[in-house]
């Protein structure tokens, strides 16, 4: 019998939801908040023109990428890195950085990659509580342990939607000792409110924050794989070590780089999305729903028992539509919503009244 490393046997694949709708329908996924709509015209040339040169290997530097990025949110080129999306940023993180005992704090509802890469390098995980389905300094500061090494902070939340201001990272940041890193995962910043979350990426400066986004949400590359983050030198210089030098293939960096540089379009989609975000809270909530308040691309409804959330999520099934459950976050009353076309969400509206009117209010 051949042996894996024991954390591998230890731990469970990290669970992708089942995407399937009814027999023979066509599913409609509004499971894993992927952008409603394909790429743009500017984005589509941009892959088409570098398919010509996919004999050659991708730019390990991802200077151009890299150069927008900078260009667009003012930062140091030097210190943004770019891999085969966040998730690969996060797991070179902890590759780079967490060996036992040391351990990693995360929040209640946190994006559970982190807990299957924490078991893949041995690590404990603790938990901060989110009192009212948010993140909570405080929380998260009674929650630190002497052996904590890495803090891990999903601002906007997944899957609950909900935003801290980003002075209260900065609070947090200034109460963590210094040994200690600070993650801030902004996979959906993009979507919010920019008054009200300037961004935190002067914190990088200190030398023990880092912060990751995606082209995987607004700039709706998902398939493509591209995640990028800020890092100070020396966190920057061993995650490079772990990373793969050519795993965002050069189609991904063009397409990237288009979207990126595509302010309008981003704008753009940003407020379709908020548009559709506030009509189905609206129509959610006015049918009796229990509907937390977001600011990205999902919302998450709550069903209040699981008995309740499984019955909507087969009736929705059986109109081709493909919620995600979310009994992994322990929240086995809620189903969360991706944000999809007009069509998609009146079709939502639509048939979640329909299961109102047949099974009732609570
Ligand atoms: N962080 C959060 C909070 C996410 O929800 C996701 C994707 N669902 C990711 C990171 C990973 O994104 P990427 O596609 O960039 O790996």
């Amino acid at each position: 019998m051949i042996e894996a490393n024991p954390n591998v046997a230890a731990m469970d694949a990290y669970a992708l939801p089942d995407t399937s709708a009814a027999a023979g329908l066509e599913p409609i996924v509004l499971a894993q908040n992927e952008h409603a709509y394909p790429p743009s015209a500017s984005v589509r040339e941009a892959v088409n023109a570098a398919l010509g040169r996919a004999q050659l290997y991708s730019d390990s530097e991802c200077r151009d990428l890299r150069a927008a990025i900078a260009e667009v949110h003012d930062l140091d080129t030097a210190n943004i890195v770019c891999a085969a999306g966040s998730m690969e940023l996060m797991s070179g993180l902890m590759l780079a950085f967490l060996s036992p005992p040391q351990r990693v704090l995360m929040t209640q509802f946190g994006y559970l990659y982190m807990r299957t890469l924490a078991r893949l390098v041995g690590v404990a995980v603790d938990s901060a509580p989110e009192p009212e389905r948010r993140v909570d300094v405080d929380a998260i500061l009674a929650t630190l342990k002497p052996d904590t090494r890495l803090v891990f902070v999903v601002n906007p939340g997944n899957p609950c939607g909900s935003v801290i201001h980003n002075d209260e990272i900065r609070r947090l940041r200034r109460a963590l000792p210094e040994d200690v890193i600070l993650l801030v995962d902004e996979a959906y910043a993009e979507f919010v409110d920019e008054d009200f979350h300037a961004p935190l990426f002067d914190l990088v400066e200190g030398g023990n924050t880092v912060v990751t986004r995606t082209f995987s949400k607004i700039y709706g590359l998902a398939g493509l794989r591209v995640g990028w983050g800020y890092f100070p030198d020396g966190i920057r210089d061993q995650l490079r070590k772990v990373l793969n030098p050519g795993s965002v293939s050069s189609l991904s960096q063009v397409a990237a780089t288009a979207a990126m540089r595509d302010r309008a379009g981003a704008d753009e989609a940003r407020d379709l999305i908020a548009a559709q975000r506030n009509y189905l809270t609206r129509v959610l909530t006015d049918l009796g729903l229990d509907v937390m308040p977001s600011q990205t691309n999902f919302i998450l409804v709550d069903f209040s028992s699981e008995a309740r959330a499984d019955d909507a999520f087969e009736f929705l099934r059986a109109r081709r539509l493909v919620m995600r459950p979310m009994k992994g976050y322990g929240l086995p009353g809620c189903l969360r919503i991706t944000i999809g076309t007009p069509e998609q969400m009146q079709l939502t509206a639509e048939s979640l009244a329909a299961w109102v009117g047949e099974r009732g209010r609570r």
